[in-house]
C-alpha cells in the first residue's frame, strides 16, 4: 500500500525552475512540496554560464546575491563574450560597454558547475520553511482526478490541486499527459566536458563561442571555470544532426585536433570526465504551457534561448510567473484552463520577443559569410561594437539584426 501525501502545490523538479518557483511562493507564504529524483548535490549538463538575468531574478529574493557570487570560491565572474566566426576571426564584446576603459567594474555573467550553483539554490531554498523538498523521488505516474492530480513514484501518491512541472528537458508529465513533441528544428543536441589546463589570453574571462562552418548555426565553446578548469562543449540543431547523421562525441573531438589554434590551446590540458550529453528544448515556438491543473516551466516549457543556449535564467523567469499564478490560483480557487492561461501570457510577454529575435539569429548565423562580414564590420566598427555589447541588456537593440536595413548600412555606411 503507497502513502500518501496531500498538498496544494506540487512542484516536479527541483532544478532552477522548479526552486525558484518554491521560493517565490514561499516569498508569498504559500507552501509547496518540491519532488526531486536525484539526491543533493548534484550534477546537471549544462554549459554553466549564469547571465545577468540569473542575478537579477535572484535579487528578487536575495538582495546580497551579487555579493554571494563574487565571493564564492566556486563561481567565476566574466565580462563578456568572444564570438570568433567561421573564418576565426574574433570580435571580444563585454557586456558593459565601457569594460576595456574601466576594468573596475564588476562582473555581470557568472560561470559556477551546475553541481554548485544548484547546490547553492537547493541551500536557499531549505531555509524557508513552507518549502518541503524530497529527494530521490522519481515520478512515474500521472493520473488527472476531479481535484486535480495524482503523481505517484514507487512508494508515494502525491494528491495535488496544482502541478508545477519544472522537471527539464525530459519531463515525463509533458510526454505522458500533455502528448508534446518538438520538431527537431526545435531542439539542439548538446555535449559537455569538464577540462583542467586549457590556456586563456583574455583577461575578463570572456565566453569563447566558436561559430565553426560545419556547426552551424550550432557552436563549439570554451568557458572559464575557477580554479584553471573550463567547461567545454558543442550544440548543434537536431535536425542537423540527424540530415548529416553528426556522431557529436566525434565532432567535439574534431574540432580540438583539427583547428590549429585551438589544439594549441589543448596541448596541456586534460579531460576531467567522459563526453556528457544532454537536450536543449528551445523556445523557437510559442507553445500552451498550461492546462487545468497545471503549469510548466524551464525546459519543461521549452524556453531555451535557440541563439545562445541560455536556459537557466528563463527557467527561473517562468518559475517566478507561474508562483504568481499559483497564488492567484489558490485565491480565486480556480485552477481551471481558462484562469491558468494568464500564466501563458505572462511569459509570453516578458520572454516572447527575446526568444522571437533569438530565432532569427540562429536563422542567420547559418551563413557563415555573413557572420565572418558582421565581425571584420564590427572589428572596425565602434558603434556596431557597442551596439552588440548594449544588445545584452536591450531586447529592442537586437531586434536591429534582424533588420535587412542594418546590413544595408553595414555594407555601405
Ligand atoms: C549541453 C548544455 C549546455 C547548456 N548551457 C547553458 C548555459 O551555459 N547557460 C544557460 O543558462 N543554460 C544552458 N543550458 C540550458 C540549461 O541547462 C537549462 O535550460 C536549465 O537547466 C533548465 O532548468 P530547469 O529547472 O527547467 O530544468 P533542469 O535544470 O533540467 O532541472 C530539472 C530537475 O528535475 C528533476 N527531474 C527530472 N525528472 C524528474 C522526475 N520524473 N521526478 C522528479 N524529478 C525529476 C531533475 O533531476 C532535475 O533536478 C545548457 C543545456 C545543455 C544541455
Amino acid at each position: 500500500m503507497k502513502k500518501i501525501i496531500s498538498t496544494k502545490v506540487c512542484i516536479i523538479g527541483a532544478g532552477p525552475a522548479g526552486l525558484s518557483c518554491a521560493m517565490f511562493l514561499a516569498q508569498n507564504n504559500i507552501p509547496s512540496v518540491v519532488l526531486e529524483k536525484e539526491k543533493f548535490p548534484r550534477d546537471k549538463i549544462c554549459g554553466d554560464a549564469l547571465s545577468g538575468k540569473v542575478v537579477s531574478v535572484l535579487k528578487k529574493l536575495f538582495p546580497q546575491t551579487l555579493q554571494d557570487f563574487n565571493k564564492a570560491d566556486n563561481t567565476i565572474g566574466c565580462y563578456g563574450i568572444n564570438f570568433i566566426a567561421p573564418n576565426l576571426t574574433n570580435i571580444e564584446i563585454p557586456f558593459k560597454k565601457d569594460f576595456f576603459a574601466n576594468k573596475n567594474i564588476l562582473p555581470s555573467g557568472f560561470v559556477s558547475k551546475r553541481l554548485d550553483f544548484d547546490h547553492y539554490l537547493y541551500q536557499r531554498a531549505k531555509t524557508f520553511e513552507q518549502i518541503t523538498i524530497l529527494e530521490n523521488i522519481a515520478i512515474t505516474n500521472f493520473t488527472k482526478i476531479h481535484s486535480g492530480y495524482e503523481i505517484e513514484d514507487d512508494n508515494t501518491v502525491f494528491q495535488t490541486l496544482l502541478i508545477i512541472d519544472c522537471s527539464g528537458a525530459q519531463s515525463k508529465f509533458v510526454r505522458k499527459t500533455i502528448q508534446k513533441s518538438l520538431k527537431l528544428k526545435e531542439h539542439c543536441a548538446g555535449l559537455r566536458v569538464y577540462y583542467k589546463g586549457i590556456s586563456f589570453t583574455n583577461d575578463g574571462n570572456f565566453l569563447e563561442l566558436y561559430f565553426l562552418e560545419n556547426l552551424l548555426p550550432g557552436y563549439f565553446w570554451i568557458f572559464p571555470l575557477p580554479n584553471g578548469e573550463a567547461n567545454v562543449g558543442l550544440g548543434i540543431r537536431s535536425d542537423y544532426v540527424s540530415k548529416h547523421k553528426i556522431n557529436l562525441k566525434q565532432k567535439l573531438q574534431e574540432v580540438i585536433e583539427s583547428i590549429p589554434e585551438i589544439k594549441k590551446r589543448f596541448e596541456n590540458a586534460t579531460a576531467l570526465e567522459s563526453i556528457k550529453g544532454f537536450g536543449l528544448p528551445l523556445g523557437a515556438k510559442k507553445h500552451a504551457i498550461s492546462g487545468d491543473h497545471y503549469m510548466l516551466c524551464g525546459d519543461a516549457a521549452s524556453l531555451i534561448d535557440p541563439f545562445t543556449g541560455e536556459g537557466i535564467s528563463n527557467a527561473m523567469i517562468s518559475g517566478m510567473y507561474a508562483a504568481q499564478q499559483a497564488e492567484k490560483c489558490i485565491v480565486a480557487n480556480d485552477f481551471s484552463a481558462n484562469f491558468i492561461k494568464n500564466y501563458d501570457t505572462q511569459v509570453y510577454k516578458r520572454l516572447g520577443p527575446e526568444l522571437r529575435i533569438s530565432t532569427w539569429l540562429q536563422k542567420l548565423v547559418q551563413y557563415p559569410w555573413l557572420f565572418n562580414f558582421v565581425v571584420k564590420k564590427a572589428n572596425t566598427n565602434k558603434e556596431l561594437r557597442e551596439t552588440i555589447s548594449c544588445m545584452f541588456d536591450d531586447v529592442d537593440l537586437r531586434k536591429k539584426f534582424t533588420n535587412p536595413r542594418f546590413y544595408l548600412r553595414l555594407l555601405f555606411g
